[in-house]
């Protein structure tokens, strides 16, 4: 497997060749990467370490660049939402240099810090918003709803899905699904899947592909 066969816009290929320890693509990289980038919902079972982050971080990129038509600046069309402060950190960190590349803004929006910052960011414009549940649904509510809202988000990713919901985030998190098209792409990505997520994910994807390394 390479880099070069996903059809990854060429600034995301330059940022991947400058990181010399990305020689290849990961098994989950392989894996789960083309479904995404064909359009499927995917639930992906892997760990941290997989270089999972990138599975679901390269494909929105290309989805966001494939629609630039529209007029951006209205709301984020990417929404990533993590169980942690530490987790939405790090993807924002692992994301933003080849978010740069592109001209995409980001922002990543977490419990336990000023909200008023983030809205501020929020209020500048963001494609992707990286945010922990309880802090996306305060912003969402935040100056009755004139920060930001969801109505572009075209693109859903669920990281740490299992962490998600057995630290009690499901209200939070099906209350902000419902602020999203039915019509867009989800992606979920849990370290297990047992039993009770698949009820849930019967909920929020459709007919999803499940890839697990
Ligand atoms: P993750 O599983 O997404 O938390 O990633 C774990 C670590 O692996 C991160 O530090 C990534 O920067 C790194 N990584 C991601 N993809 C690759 C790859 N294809 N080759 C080598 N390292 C990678």
């Amino acid at each position: 497997r390479k880099w070069t066969q996903f059809g990854l816009p060429p600034g995301v290929l330059e940022v991947i060749r400058k990181h010399l320890k990305f020689e290849k693509p990961s098994p989950i990289q392989a894996q789960a990467m083309p479904a995404i980038m064909a359009g499927r919902d995917v639930i992906g079972v892997a760990k941290t370490g997989s270089g999972k982050t990138l599975a679901f971080v390269l494909p929105m990129l290309r989805h966001i660049k494939d629609q630039r038509a529209v007029n951006l600046g209205e709301g984020p069309v990417g929404l990533i939402m993590t169980p942690t402060r530490e987790l939405a950190v790090q993807i924002h960190r692992e994301m933003r240099p080849f978010a740069r590349v592109l001209g995409l803004r980001t922002v990543c929006a977490y419990g336990g810090a000023p909200i008023k910052d983030q809205i501020a960011e929020l209020k500048r414009g963001a494609e992707i918003i990286v945010c922990t549940p309880g802090r996306m649904i305060d912003l969402l509510c935040a100056n009755s709803g004139r920060v930001t809202n969801l109505r572009r988000v075209t693109y859903l990713v669920l990281d740490e899905a299992d962490r998600m919901f057995d630290m009690g985030f499901e209200p939070q998190v099906m209350k902000i699904i419902t602020n999203i098209r039915p019509d867009r792409q989800t992606v979920l990505f849990s370290a297990t899947f047992p039993r009770q997520m698949e009820a849930l994910a019967r909920k929020i994807l459709r007919r999803p592909l499940e890839i697990t390394v």
